[in-house]
């Protein structure tokens, strides 16, 4: 497996002075079920626009605020909004580990099962084979034994479709899992936690105050599995862990996909909560970043798609910056400008209602045309929404897509700022010249490159050009994975 290298990041800072006061924000045109066509004096957009805002010094303020409530989820549990969950993963890969292992990763969006046969320092991944499913939507909300049968009998299926020569048990051993289970879990140890909240879209019964790794177990058993989980890891550790197999400089690991989350190499002497004075040496730290709710620049649009979601009032953070928000933000925008002005015509397009009619990837793609006449944004949006939009109207589609995606590219960066400054003032390794990588997994990442320079040009803004220099924001691609499976390796019973 070969990773991508991403050249430390050096682009220039784009700083403007912008004071940050209340008065820049403008009142929306009230909302009417009948079309006013008088152009408001502070249009939808313009204010739109204004609102999502996110000058330099407005960003400081997020990363310090996010820095805060690392500080206090540090310090004590529900400090801040950072739970900052203690992972109980001590040792990360050395490279030594040999043997066949196995990881299942559940995201937002994606169900993946890999295996992958490992060879020690000299051979590496000698073999590895992987499959991935989208999961059904009404297990997103289904009953708990719905979604665990679901994970078991596709392993079951995996396992089953094994090619003997390339993968090797040896015998006594049973199978051993990482499980990669993205959502906030309060874990208990390196096999065990309860889910402290659903997000994404998912709300799955009957796991109130349950062992994932039961539940997990449970299924197996009943789909005639006899494979053992030996590490319980979260999206973000996963990643760390299997970037930091083939770079001993990789320090954090970011997700930016359907939802959003930050884990890091962290000093056990800075961890308050963690009661023993006497630890030395580090532990990872999953901050569950998109838990982040203060100070952001929250839209009236941003409101009513947190009061509508399944989770209202929290990860604010993650309903703005991840992959399963942006394409929404956008849509809500839209149909208010549909209804305050000609947009799209005389009459509101029905489609235009739906809501997540309009994707992430949709906004990505209407960013890629370069055409002058926008061709393909005029056929999205015919596809989408039944709506023929003139060359103005494309135009203005993707202002507004850019806006959403500007402010999410860049608020992602200042967290990942927070982070960075947090271990420079510990270790002042990018000070002393060390490269320090952030390992990034996530297709919102991967895929959206204007996503990708905003939160680049974030990140050099805040941090300077100085210590950016020695950064390097390295793309992974599921190699969460990996990193769940050399992790089952690390905590394996034999
Ligand atoms: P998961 O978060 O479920 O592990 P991924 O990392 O594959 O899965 O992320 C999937 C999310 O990434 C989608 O929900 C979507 O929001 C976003 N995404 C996928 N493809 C693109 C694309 N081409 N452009 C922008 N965003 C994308
Ligand atoms: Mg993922």
């Amino acid at each position: 497996m070969s990773l991508m290298f991403a050249s430390p990041v050096r682009i220039t800072p784009t700083v403007r002075s912008f004071t940050l006061t209340s008065s820049r924000r403008c009142n929306y045109t009230v909302m009417s079920a009948v079309r006013s066509d008088s152009a408001s004096t502070c249009s939808v957009f313009t204010k739109f626009q204004n609102d999502c805002e996110t000058p330099t010094p407005f960003l400081r303020n997020v990363a310090d605020a996010i820095s805060d409530d690392m500080r206090a989820g540090l310090a004590v549990e529900g400090g801040g909004d950072l739970p900052m969950i203690l992972t109980y993963v001590d040792a990360l890969p050395s490279g030594k580990e040999e043997g066949l292992f196995y990881a299942l990763d559940l995201g937002g969006t994606n169900f993946r099962v890999r295996s992958v046969q490992l060879g020690g320092k000299q051979e590496r991944v000698v073999a590895a084979e992987s499959e991935q499913l989208s999961i059904p939507k009404e297990l997103m909300i289904g009953t708990s034994e719905e979604l665990f049968g679901f994970i078991a009998s596709n392993l079951a299926n995996f396992v089953a479709k094994e090619k003997p020569g390339r993968f090797q048990l040896e015998t006594g051993k049973k199978r051993e899992i990482g499980f990669t289970f993205s959502f906030p879990v309060n874990q208990t140890s390196i096999v065990s936690g309860t889910v402290i909240k659903w997000t994404k879209g998912f709300k799955v019964s009957g796991m109130e105050g349950k062992n994932v790794v039961a539940c997990l177990n449970e299924a197996m058993e009943a789909h005639g599995l006899d494979m053992r989980v030996s590490a319980l890891v979260n999206d973000g550790v996963g990643t760390l862990a299997g970037a930091r197999y083939w770079d001993e400089d990789v320090m954090v690991g970011v997700i930016l996909g359907t939802g959003t989350n930050a884990c890091y190499v962290e000093q056990k002497q800075k961890i308050p909560k963690l009661h023993s004075k006497s630890s030395s040496g580090t532990t990872i730290i999953n901050t569950e970043w998109g838990g982040f709710s203060k100070i952001l620049p929250q839209t009236i649009f941003d409101q009513e798609l947190d009061e509508e979601s399944i989770n209202p009032g929290e990860h604010l953070y993650e309903k703005m910056i991840s992959g399963m928000y942006l394409g929404e933000v956008v849509r809500r925008v839209l149909l208010q400008m549909c209804k305050t002005t000609d947009l799209f015509g005389q009459s509101i397009p029905v489609k235009l209602s739906t809501p997540f009619a309009l994707r992430t990837e949709d906004l990505c793609k209407m960013q890629e045309d370069n055409t002058d006449d926008l061709l393909s944004v005029g056929t999205i949006l015919y596809n989408i929404f039944e709506v023929e939009a003139n060359l103005k109207e494309r135009k203005r589609v993707v202002e507004v897509c850019d806006t959403v995606v500007k402010r999410g590219g860049r608020l992602a960066g200042a967290g990942i700022v927070a982070i960075l400054e947090k271990i420079e003032r510990e270790t002042k390794r990018m000070a002393s010249g060390q490269r320090t990588v952030v390992a990034m997994d996530g297709a919102l990442y991967e895929k959206y490159p204007q996503y990708r320079r905003y939160m680049q040009d974030a990140l050099v803004e805040l941090l300077g050009h100085s210590l950016a220099s020695h950064v390097a924001i390295k793309h992974t691609k599921d190699v969460s994975g990996l990193g769940a499976a050399l992790l089952a390796a690390t905590n394996s019973i034999y």
